[in-house]
């Protein structure tokens, strides 16, 4: 069984928190986009733990993690992320870690140059792209010039040191047009050689190692980090992620372009949040969004930054569905809309007078107004059901009306960050 996990919306859905539950029944879990600019949180029997880097998975004894080549690694951050879980008692070797040769390294070079850019647009429009700074979107660049370094040639540093000279000569041409200090091949060596070195054991072809778990009948899941509306391609641009975050990708980040998903599981939020920038129709202000981003301890895990917040957007949540090509979905954060009398759901966008029931590209969405349709709310502490009958009508009710709403099926519903505090619909 080949699964993808994938967000329905802006990201921060519990992508995580699901892939931790669901991990239980797969044998291999897979990263196949992004890098660090993650946040996923996980609290279970073990801890509760922030994953930027690693597979959710990491936390289950018995699962092998893979990190595929569609990742961007930063290699001080994986080996500092590693250490922390190995700090809680988590057991990580290249037993239950296999890093692909074909990932591509994120440079401390990547990571100024992010800094530096955001900074730019600060300063030129008082409009950054929000990024989390963390090098993303320059190493990606650097992925499809050609100059970026791979996983792979951490198994042979000495051809490795060769190409460092040219590719920061050529870093550096960039850098002092932004008036800051070039960086130096020492530095870069020396990156390789505290970090580098400590990675080379994971490294192997993933590709060859999931066929193989393939063939063996092992189940595999494919986790994405971000939801659709931050992908590269469909995303609200330039607001986006630079990576595919579409399950789709997954197979081809993962290592294995041959293989097909069997199924993809949409993880969509029963409220919206959008961390950073960019257009963000349903979005709450003033005292309701502060009474939601406080229920929903809405502050990113990744940055710590607040999130914006808004009710449930049928609109966005429809596209993303389709984006993802999800074939049923996990509801999650009901238990967040517990205080609410009436809940408001984002039903339509409003555009000149016009009503529009299709995400539009996403220029115009800066024009769009959210109209909002009220339902009853439960009022009532959800965080304790565990089966549907435990549901007050009115709960049962918001989630049939978003299954019918955004036409997919709610196969979990999620009502606390715990491992088993979720309720199975079918
Ligand atoms: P991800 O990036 O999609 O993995 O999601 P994040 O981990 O960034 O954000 C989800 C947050 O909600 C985390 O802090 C989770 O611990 C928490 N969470 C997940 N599911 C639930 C839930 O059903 N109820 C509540 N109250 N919190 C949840
Ligand atoms: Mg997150």
């Amino acid at each position: 069984m080949l699964t993808g996990i994938c967000g329905i919306n802006w990201g921060d859905e519990g992508k995580g928190r699901m892939v931790d539950l669901l991990s239980r029944d797969y044998d291999v879990v897979c990263r196949y986009q992004g890098g660090n600019n993650a946040g996923h949180t996980v609290v279970n029997d073990r801890g509760k733990f922030i994953l930027n880097l690693l597979p959710s998975g990491i936390l289950r004894e018995g699962v092998v993690c893979v990190m595929g080549p569609g990742m961007v690694i930063d290699l001080k951050h994986l080996v500092e992320e590693m250490g922390r879980l190995k700090e809680g008692g988590i057991a990580i070797s290249p037993e239950n870690l296999k890093i692909s040769d074909k990932a591509i390294i994120t440079m401390p070079y990547n990571i100024l140059q992010d800094v530096m850019e955001e900074d730019r647009l600060e300063k030129a429009t008082g409009k950054p792209y929000g990024s989390t700074r963390r090098g993303i979107a320059p190493v990606y660049a650097d992925k499809y010039m050609k100059k970026a370094f791979r996983m792979g040639e951490l198994l042979n540093l000495a051809r490795l040191y060769k190409r460092v000279p040219d590719i920061i000569d050529w870093k550096n041409m960039t850098i002092k047009a932004y008036g800051f200090q070039p960086v130096k091949a020492e530095d870069m060596i020396n990156y390789f050689e505290v970090y580098g070195k400590q990675l080379a054991p994971f490294v192997c072809d993933t590709g060859l190692f999931l066929n193989d778990a393939h063939a063996n009948g092992k189940n595999i899941m494919f986790e994405a980090q971000l939801g659709a509306l931050r992908d590269i391609d469909y995303g609200i641009v330039p607001y986006t992620s630079s990576s595919s975050t579409i399950a789709a990708y997954a197979p081809i980040g993962a290592g294995v372009p041959n293989l097909k998903l069997d199924n993809a599981l949409g993880i969509m939020k029963a409220y919206s949040s959008c961390v950073g920038e960019g257009p963000f129709t349903c979005e709450y202000f003033g005292k309701k969004a502060e009474k939601l981003r406080e229920a929903g301890g809405e502050y990113g895990a990744a940055t710590g930054r607040p999130r914006r917040v808004g009710p449930f957007d049928v609109v966005a949540s429809r596209y993303g569905i389709r984006c993802q090509g999800a074939d049923e979905i996990a509801l999650t954060k009901l238990d967040v809309l517990d205080g609410y009398e009436e809940i408001e759901i984002c039903t339509h966008y409003e555009l000149d007078g016009k009503i529009l029931d299709e995400f539009p590209f996403t220029d115009v969405l800066d024009d769009c107004k959210p109209v909002y349709e009220t339902v009853r709310g439960w009022n009532k502490d959800l965080s304790k059901c565990r089966k549907i009958s435990d549901l007050p009508k009115e709960a049962l009710d918001y989630i049939r009306l978003l299954e019918k709403l955004c036409g997919c099926k709610i196969k979990y519903v999620s009502v606390g960050a715990e491992r088993d505090a979720y309720i199975k619909m079918y």
